[in-house]
């Protein structure tokens, strides 16, 4: 972290300070959570919905916090700095760090693909230089604030993903950040409850572009955006599609989609240059085509873009390929799943060898747009195909129906009993596992793994 007097945090913060023999006290770490106190941290008291932090002061004191930033006066022995709303001063802090930090910091949201791409691009601008970039899925109003915290004076590149589930949140963690560079990945029908309405989505994702300042570089998904967002007279804006067309700064051609890998040719700006992608689908070139441009509006370049996507890796749970057996694979991708993120690995499943099974659990949070999604879903199916759909939950029972090549299940052990024996007794088997986190598609693939 780039450390600050407690005199610094209490102007930063527009804190009262109390029990302090020393204001000049300097502070390097911060910490949220009573059971990882790094040494000679300040801890900040957050309230969430189970806990009240404030209630485990006595505790962080002993474990060795040298600060607390709280909303009451506490009765510890430690110097304390007293605000109103404890999350804010945290966007507070955050924002003064970033201040403070000379590295070129890029910034994404979208309704799928926000962490492969943010990936991708901390995978290239690493190749140029020191990147920090969000740490799994670290992407809220207090998951931006941690993530800006550990920039360090070395950091030349950040690469910060926001995601958000309800209008102005990204208003707010995009003007903490205040990316040089930022894009939309898409918009889908994710977290459509919080929403309202697929306009609410791309009204809340465009809150990004307000955040990128008059002379920084907006970047736009041709393939996914809005007519209604608005850019700034200075700002540049850069757009990119899967499709060759004359607006495009961004796009790919000579695409060959194999099972687990992509080559394709990259077309940018400042030049085109031959791409192979270690990653299945053609979901994953859009991500490219973000990432690319993200990082070459804060200096990469086409080297950089091509070693840097070569290193990229699958991430544990989106499409992550575990091999059963030498003809026998399951592509995980249990992490979460919308209308969108769930097609786009129907059409990997689509060119993958053999039979090919799709394990699918109900996709959540989407309001009344469910039964619509989810029948979409079902009509993907069809189209690609598959050999046999599997679902179990509820709404899911609509993938099974419309995919006219499904069996419905209540509850996964029943699913399994019949799952297991089938891809066991095929030669050569595809099987995409997915649904939304609360579905929990993982005891799948589990139970997949153990009988193989
Ligand atoms: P979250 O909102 O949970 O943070 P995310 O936006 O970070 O999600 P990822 O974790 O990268 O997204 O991927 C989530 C799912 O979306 C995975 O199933 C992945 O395969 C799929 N996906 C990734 N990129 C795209 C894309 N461009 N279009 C559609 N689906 C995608
Ligand atoms: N917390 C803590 N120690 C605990 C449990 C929680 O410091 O033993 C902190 C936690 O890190 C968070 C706050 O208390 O900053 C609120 O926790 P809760 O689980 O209610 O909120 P959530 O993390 O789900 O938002
Ligand atoms: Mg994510």
């Amino acid at each position: 972290m780039i450390s600050l007097t407690l005199a610094q945090l209490a102007q930063v913060t527009q804190g009262q300070v109390e029990s302090v023999a020393d204001t000049t006290l300097l502070i390097s770490a911060v910490s949220t959570d009573s059971r990882k106190i790094a040494e000679n941290c300040l801890f900040i008291a957050l309230k969430g919905e189970r806990f009240d932090a404030h209630d485990f002061a006595q505790q962080v004191v002993v474990s060795g916090a040298k600060a607390l930033l709280v909303e009451r006066k506490l009765e510890v022995d430690c110097p304390q700095v007293i605000v109103k709303d404890t999350r804010i001063a945290m966007g507070q802090l955050a924002a003064w760090v970033r201040q403070q930090s000379r590295a070129r910091i890029v910034g994404l949201t979208g309704s799928s693909g926000k962490t492969s791409v943010k990936e991708m691009t901390a995978s290239i601008l690493s190749e140029r230089g020191k990147t920090l970039y969000t740490a799994g899925n670290l992407n809220n109003d207090i998951g931006v604030p941690l993530t800006l915290f550990r920039l360090t004076n070395d950091d030349d590149f950040a690469v910060i993903e926001m995601g958000a589930n309800h209008p102005n949140e990204i208003a707010y963690t995009t003007s903490i950040v205040k990316p040089e560079a930022a894009l939309v990945n898409n918009l889908f029908a994710a977290h459509l409850a919080g929403f309202g309405s697929p306009e609410g989505v791309a009204k809340a994702k465009g809150e990004i572009y307000q955040g990128v300042p008059e002379e920084g570089t907006a970047i736009v998904n041709l393939d996914s955006y809005s007519e209604k967002w608005q850019f700034q007279p200075r700002q540049t804006v850069w757009y990119y599609s899967l499709t060759p067309q004359a607006k495009a700064d961004f796009y790919p051609s000579d695409i060959q989609v194999k099972q687990l890998t992509t080559d394709f040719v990259l077309h940018t700006p400042v030049g085109s240059v031959d791409i192979t992608l270690p990653l299945p689908g053609l979901h994953n070139i859009a991500n490219v085509l973000a990432a690319s441009a993200l990082a070459i509006s804060v200096g990469a370049s086409l080297e950089d873009i091509k070693n840097g996507l070569a290193k990229t890796q699958a991430v544990p749970g989106r499409l992550y390929p575990v091999r059963l057996s030498e003809h026998k694979v399951v592509l995980d991708d249990t992490y979460n799943a919308n209308d969108g993120s769930m097609i786009a690995a129907i059409h990997v499943l689509e060119k993958m060898p053999g039979y090919r099974i799709l394990v699918v659990g109900d996709m959540g949070e989407l309001g009344d747009y469910a039964e619509d999604c989810h029948q979409r879903v079902g009509v993907a199916a069809k189209q690609a195909g598959l050999d046999k759909v599997f679902s179990v939950g509820q709404l899911s029972e609509l993938i099974s129906q419309f995919s006219e090549c499904g069996e419905h299940f209540t509850v996964k052990a029943d699913l399994l009993t019949r799952l297991i024996p089938l891809a066991q007794q095929k030669d050569v088997v595809s099987i995409l596992v997915k649904g939304s986190r609360s579905s929990a598609m993982e005891d799948v693939v589990n139970a997949l793994k153990e009988c193989f």
